[in-house]
């Protein structure tokens, strides 16, 4: 188990696509920023997930996907980060909070401060080499993500 982070491309509301979606799959963007249809009917969505898959340039229209570290790497990172919790509170309780979480995100208005958090991730060291190579590995895919999300307006799903 890891947590996966991603963020999705914005090539649908740009309308940069291969194909137009039918009418009848009703596509719209989820509020984690994912390509989603709300056709009622199974084989409508079937439909609509083989077009989606390669509806862009982007495979299932994922802009950028990073694993950020097994349960134990990040409990290891949210021990560190804890020491000084009161400079994290978007790291803490929406990304550190569990090992594995899934189906939340990131609102787009928060990543911004998700960004000012990781700029202060910058200052923050762990006693053992193991630990501080993992922390500044997750501090490089954070900056990552941030700067992906903020450049599509997009969320980071996980
Ligand atoms: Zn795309």
């Amino acid at each position: 188990m890891g947590l996966d982070a991603t963020v999705y491309c914005d090539c649908f509301e740009l309308g940069r696509l291969k194909s137009a979606p039918k009418p009848e799959w009703s596509v719209f963007v989820a509020e984690d920023g994912s390509r989603c249809s709300s056709a009622g009917d199974i084989n409508l969505l079937v439909d609509f997930d083989k077009w989606n898959i390669e509806a862009c340039e982007h495979l299932d229209g994922v802009l950028l996907s990073l694993r950020l570290g097994n349960i134990s790497l990040v409990s290891a990172l949210s021990a560190q980060v804890k020491k000084t919790w009161a400079d994290f509170p978007i790291l803490l309780n929406r990304v550190l909070y569990s090992g594995s979480h899934t189906g939340d995100y990131i609102e787009t208005n928060l990543v911004l401060g998700l960004q000012a958090e990781v700029a202060r991730l910058a200052h923050v060291h762990a006693e053992c080499a193991e630990d501080e190579e993992a922390i500044r590995l997750f501090h490089a895919e954070l900056e990552e993500l941030v700067s992906c999300a903020l450049r599509v307006h997009k969320p980071i799903a996980f």
